[in-house]
């Protein structure tokens, strides 16, 4: 397919979204969010919805992936009128992170202006106390992370069965974050004559198995090649040893040609790390990962957007969804555990067809993660600079009573999902911590009318294997 914006038949006349079949308020809206021509996401994936037909889309976070499943489901819902039901969505949106799913709805509310949608967020690391009273009298469109959503489900606060539109954003990231079975859970206590969309940057095979039990007949749509990166990026390493890279982040952060930059790094406790050397640099800096509260989280990421702070420092779980328009550069003060996160991490600039440039920082330990990478890019990055043959940089005295974290710090391996580690004498790694309660009392008893059961799995919250989701 391409992206032209302009059909054959009765509707030739029409051009733009109007040919995609998108009407009256909602184009209007549309065209109100500077969104006047299509992109091609948006052109092959609009008209397949419309006509009812589930979409299977190998699309990144910048391609225009969110109007792209958000304009059909609108148009449905408003054409239907309000026919909401207490405790229910009628559609429901997971994203992999909290970051995202704001992001989403705030996207959704432009482009429902004017038209009578409500819409609710159901996120982990917030009150969960106004998001069940948000979804109380039923909503239009739920925007939410698997996690905190299937805790609303569990204990009868939301009721999926009249769910008749289900997107997966993100499907490769919720699968890296371990949230696969939760999906596969949710999905199936909606409603069966539902209409699915799967977005995912890449195809690994679990996503292309998720694919096959979810969605039914659907169309492939497709805008970028499989882990490749955007053109518009240019590339990087400088190898410099860990205990080089301070220096060398800080010289490099000098250039005032570093207008906005995102800074990566593998671990909460290094992007901590990070952000205090480089204001003891002279840098101001905002950070954000799993282990900061979601409203730390949301004005670390305001900031940035704003400009009041050029520099962002964060681990992977910034490496998807985020669009922050005009960053100019990445940084990635560590390799990541993940070949595929690279791509993602570079992502962030180069959006919009601008100009990006993505440093990476290479440690000789490093150098199989390099060449990994180097495998998925298919190419070899070019070498900026190589600090190996130069001295360690001599500490401050002043900080070297400091504990110096290991780049490798593992001790985030007992971590739950949302970045606190649990008390008690009993945390060995995959061994019970919390006895075998269920979590949350009455199970099983208080399952809503009309629900299908739907059975939790406590592993989820207490020491499930979550790899990428402990890191970030
Ligand atoms: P997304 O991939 O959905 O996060 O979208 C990436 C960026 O593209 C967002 O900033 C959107 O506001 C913008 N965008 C999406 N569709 C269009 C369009 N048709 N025209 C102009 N901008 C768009």
């Amino acid at each position: 397919m391409t992206g032209s914006n302009t059909v054959t038949g009765n509707t030739a006349e029409l051009t733009g979204f109007a040919a995609l079949g998108i009407t009256g308020a909602l184009l209007k809206a549309t065209h109100g969010a500077g969104f006047t021509e299509p992109k091609p996401i948006q052109t092959q994936a609009i008209p397949p919805q419309m006509e009812g037909r589930d979409i299977f889309g190998i699309a990144q976070t910048g391609s225009g992936k969110t109007a792209a499943f958000a304009l059909p489901i609108l148009s449905k819902i408003i054409a239907l009128g309000t026919k909401r039901r207490a405790k229910t969505t009628r559609a429901l949106i997971l994203a992999p992170t909290r970051e995202l799913a704001v992001q989403i709805e705030d996207t959704i509310k432009i482009l429902a202006k004017g038209a009578h949608v409500s819409t609710a967020l159901v996120l982990g690391g917030v009150s969960r106390f106004n998001q069940v009273k948000k979804v109380a009298p039923g909503v239009d469109i739920l925007i939410a992370t698997p996690g905190r959503l299937t805790d609303l489900v569990r204990e009868g606060d939301l009721i999926l069965s009249d769910t008749k539109w289900l997107v997966l954003d993100e499907g490769d990231r919720m699968l890296d974050m371990g949230f696969i079975n939760d999906v596969k859970r949710i999905a199936k206590a909606t409603a069966p004559d539902r209409q699915t969309v799967l977005f995912s940057a890449t195809m690994p095979n679990e996503i292309a198995e998720l694919a096959k039990g979810l969605l039914k007949n659907p169309i492939r749509v497709e805008v970028a090649p499989q882990s490749t990166a955007a053109a518009e990026i240019v590339q990087g390493v400088v190898f410099a040893r860990t205990k080089q890279k301070r220096q060398v982040l800080s010289t490099m952060l000098a250039d005032a040609a570093m207008k906005s930059v995102i800074i990566f790094s593998r671990t909460k406790h290094g992007a901590d790390r990070v952000t205090k050397d480089l204001e003891r640099d002279g840098f101001k800096a905002a950070v954000i990962h799993g282990n900061k509260s979601q409203n730390a989280r949301q004005k670390a990421l305001n900031d940035f957007r704003e400009g009041s702070v050029r520099i962002l420092v964060a681990t992977d779980i910034a490496a998807r969804g985020i669009d922050v328009p005009g960053i100019s550069h990445v940084v990635n003060f560590d390799l990541p555990d993940e070949a595929e996160s690279y791509v993602h991490r570079i992502g962030r600039t180069g959006r919009n067809g601008m100009e990006g440039i993505a440093i990476t920082l290479c440690d000789p330990s490093e150098n199989s993660k390099l060449r990994q990478v180097e495998r998925i890019i298919r190419s070899k990055l070019p070498i900026v600079a190589d600090h190996l043959g130069s001295p360690d940089p001599v500490r401050n005295p002043a900080e070297k009573n400091e504990r110096f974290e290991p780049a490798n710090d593992r001790n985030d391996r007992n971590g739950r999902r949302d970045g606190r580690r649990p008390g008690g004498q009993n945390n060995g790694f995959g061994k019970k911590r919390f006895g075998d309660k269920p979590a949350f009392a009455g199970a099983g008893e208080r399952k809503p009318e009309g629900a299908k059961p739907f059975k939790g799995n406590n592993k989820r919250r207490f020491g499930g294997k979550r790899p990428a989701a402990r890191a970030a």
